[in-house]
């Protein structure tokens, strides 16, 4: 492509459709992210049904370009994804996330979890388990209180491969959830071959679990199914009274959502627990 100075595309661009141009703009400017710190994480509170404490938070990347704007991580994971500036971008993350985790555990949240999502290709890399063990030597974090969150598709592709990485991951001691739970297209019979530790229902059948029968019937299922798997649970996108209600009462144990909190900026969070434990 040819470029008008300053990054500025001018040649071409009236070729482009604004979807393309977006893309381009938005590619660049990920280039730079990194060395720009422009990224940051925020932390959503995952929280216990019974007792109602906070156990862990869940980091999620938020991006404020070069105008000053966010971006959704809807917009650019996936673009970071198909350019491979995802691994640099994920090792910041989980780097950012255990420093972080480390210092609320030596503010005395010493049992707070950290979850962090990770991309299909991390997940995939042969040096992942090399990456983990130097970040968690570096940041002092424990390897039981990490939760890696990885998606349906990332065990389907490859499932011997994905068995083998859950397996020398586990052995570190970190945990797994499968994110996004339902959405996909995951075997049942392969669920057992895996060692994971957290089933994550997804946003979207919690929506309407007390509205609509068929993803009621879906809430409870995997519910069920984690139960008899022996795994956790965890209902994401819990925002209403009425979804909380159908999930306790069907035995979900562990819930995210607005209903309880937003993802809330690293220096609001020890207000939270604060709060939330006390
Ligand atoms: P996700 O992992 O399924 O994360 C949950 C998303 O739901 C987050 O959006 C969160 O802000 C939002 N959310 C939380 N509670 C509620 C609720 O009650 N209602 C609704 N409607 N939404 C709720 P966010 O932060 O925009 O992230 C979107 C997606 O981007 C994430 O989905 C995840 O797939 C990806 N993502 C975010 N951070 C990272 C990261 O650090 N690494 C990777 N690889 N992906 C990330
Ligand atoms: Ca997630
Ligand atoms: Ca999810
Ligand atoms: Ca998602």
């Amino acid at each position: 492509a040819k470029q008008a100075g300053q990054g500025n595309i001018r040649f071409f661009s009236h070729d482009l459709t604004e979807q393309a141009r977006r893309r381009r703009t938005l590619e660049e400017g990920l280039h730079r992210a990194l060395e720009r710190e422009e990224f940051f994480l925020c932390y959503q509170p995952q929280l216990d049904l019974h007792g109602g404490a906070t156990v862990g938070m869940e980091a999620l990347i938020r991006w404020r370009g070069p105008d000053g704007q966010l971006v959704a991580p809807m917009e650019f994971i996936p673009l970071a994804e198909q350019t491979g500036q995802i691994l640099a971008i994920g090792q910041w993350v989980l780097r950012q996330a255990c420093r972080q985790g480390r210092a609320w555990h030596d503010a005395g949240f010493s049992t707070l979890q950290m979850a962090v999502n990770l991309s299909p290709c991390q997940f995939l890399q042969d040096n992942l388990p090399q990456l983990l063990d130097q970040v968690l030597l570096e940041t002092g974090f424990p390897a039981h209180c990490l939760e890696l969150e990885i998606t349906e598709g990332v065990l389907m592709h490859d499932p011997v491969r994905a068995a083998r990485m859950l397996a020398v991951l586990r052995e570190m001691g970190v945990g797994f959830s499968v994110d996004d739970f339902g959405t996909g297209y995951s075997s049942l019979a392969y669920l057992k071959r895996f060692q994971l530790d957290r089933l994550k229902i997804d946003r979207s059948f919690v929506r309407d679990c007390c509205h609509d029968r068929q993803d009621g019937a879906i809430v409870d299922a995997i519910i069920s199914l984690a139960r008899n798997l022996g795994l956790d649970v965890i209902a994401e996108g819990v925002e209403t009274a009425s979804q909380l209600d159908f999930l306790r009462a069907q035995g979900c144990g562990l819930v995210q959502g607005y209903l309880f909190s937003p993802p809330l900026p690293a220096s609001e969070v020890t207000g939270w627990l604060t709060s939330s434990i006390a």
